[in-house]
């Protein structure tokens, strides 16, 4: 059996959740690829050490003094080697890095320095957390990405995974050791080092499970589980301990952020069965993330509601005999260059959600007046404010009576909806209401769902 496991920075911020994470790495013998972050915050005022390591990066470029941040990041790592009694100096080691990194701004373009730069924070921390493993009598190493044949686009900052890795890193599981592997950045093919986007250490996670294809993909971070609606809105929301992958991705998108969704695609594709975990209870089993799953006798899974939605709103009299409305009313938004969500329609009239983010006031001008010139539509109109709300289920597509449920469970919280779709694949049913009245939707149709009455 070979486990690949990965911290999240919150698991990795301090002496003290560093020495709990090596209590889980040592407690089963198959965690033998350990993917790490960089530290995180410590507490709430607290700033993670790639945040500092950016900070780090636009003094150099500015030409101005980088010591005082370079020591300050030394030190998060020096704590945590002095914190747990490690003897082999590590600190000094990652403090000649630190300035080696630093004393390379004049040498490459800015994009690609900034990518050095953060990677200094995962890679540093995978260096000490292999000495902790060491020292706790582990036979434990660093690997480097570059090295073991991680290679990524030359993106910088939002590098794309080089599939010829896969082959290159499969031979990470061969030996008896632990591998300790930075997340979060890879070598492009020139040599140099590149990022995936904030929070990559996910994907690099992912990626090794596949490349080894391990048993599992273990996702450590710092809440139990995924639940079933937002504990801040429900906060007896019970955990939902198997999601399928398309499941999850459906609830990502309305809100649900344990584990990036596309981040887990590569160990998806392989087949290879998630948790996610938390690195503060990890007996408890967590959620588990598969391909597919036996959705005959679950129903909905989870609840999930996302705010800063608007509506542009279309009318236009014998809309539907009109060939290629639609298709003109959607190039004026690519033209514009706005993306969208979804384009809920009836025989007269078509609506399209968006982001509000998307639609500043000068764009939705534009967009309208092209409306309104190009598609001679009898009324355009935009609704700002407005909330999503995605009910999530593969089972819903065996079961009768789902839409009538939540409708009444909206009904009963005086909750007015504005818009109802549902994608014919059946996993999920979106409403959209008034921004103002997600959570007590939410709270209604958690109770509809998970707690009906007897
Ligand atoms: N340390 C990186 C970040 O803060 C990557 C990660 O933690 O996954 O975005």
């Amino acid at each position: 059996m070979m486990k690949v496991c990965k911290f999240g920075g919150s698991s990795v911020a301090d002496a003290e959740t560093v020495a709990h994470v090596c209590d889980i790495v040592l407690a089963d013998p198959d965690r033998r690829i350990v993917v790490v972050s960089a530290p995180g915050k410590r507490d709430a005022t607290d700033t993670k050490v790639t945040d500092m390591l950016i900070a780090c990066a636009e003094l150099a470029l500015a030409g101005a003094p980088t010591e005082a941040h370079v020591h300050g990041i030394t030190e998060r790592f020096r704590n945590i080697q002095v914190g747990l009694d490690v003897p082999e100096d590590i600190a000094a080691i990652i403090h000649a890095d630190l300035q080696a990194r630093v004393a390379q701004v004049d040498k490459m373009p800015a994009a690609m320095f900034m990518d050095l730069m953060k990677a200094g924070g995962e890679d540093n921390s995978a260096k000490v957390i292999a000495a902790v493993l060491r020292h706790r009598g582990a036979k434990a190493r660093y690997v480097n990405p570059g090295e073991a044949g991680l290679l990524l686009t030359a993106d910088f900052g939002d590098a794309q995974l080089l599939p010829a890795s896969y082959e290159k890193l499969a031979s990470l599981g061969e030996g008896d050791d632990i591998v300790v592997f930075p997340g979060f950045f890879g070598q492009t093919p020139e040599g140099d080092i590149a990022t995936f986007p904030r929070g990559g250490s996910d994907i690099t996670g992912s990626i090794l499970a596949a490349a080894v294809k391990a048993d599992s993909y273990e996702n450590f971070t710092d809440v139990d589980s995924v639940f079933a609606a937002d504990p801040r809105i429900v906060p007896n929301a019970i955990a939902i301990t198997e999601l399928s992958f398309r499941e999850m991705r459906e609830l990502a998108y309305a809100g649900f952020s344990v584990v990036h969704d596309e981040a887990i695609i590569p160990a998806v594709h392989a087949g290879i069965p998630i948790y996610v975990k938390n690195t503060h209870s990890p007996e408890n089993p967590g959620t588990r993330i598969v391909p597919q799953h036996d959705s005959s006798t679950s129903r909905v899974v989870g609840i999930a509601s996302s705010s800063g939605f608007c509506t542009i709103s279309v009318r236009k009299v014998l809309m539907n005999r009109e060939i290629g409305f639609g298709r003109r009313l959607l190039h004026i938004l690519e033209d514009e260059g706005i993306s969208y969500e979804h384009t809920p329609s009836g025989i007269d009239d078509m609506s399209i959600v968006l982001k509000e983010k998307n639609l500043d006031s000068d764009r939705e001008s534009q967009v309208l007046a092209r409306i309104r010139q190009d598609l001679d539509v009898d009324d355009v109109s935009v609704e700002r404010g407005l909330a999503l709300l995605m009910i999530v289920g593969e089972g819903m597509r065996y079961a009768v009576g789902m839409a009538a449920t939540a409708t009444a469970a909206l009904a009963k919280a005086k909750v007015n909806i504005e818009m109802m779709n549902q994608g014919s694949s059946e996993i999920s049913m979106m409403f959209g209401i008034k921004a103002e009245a997600r959570e007590r939707a939410v709270r209604s149709l958690y109770q509809a769902f998970f707690e009906p009455p007897e």
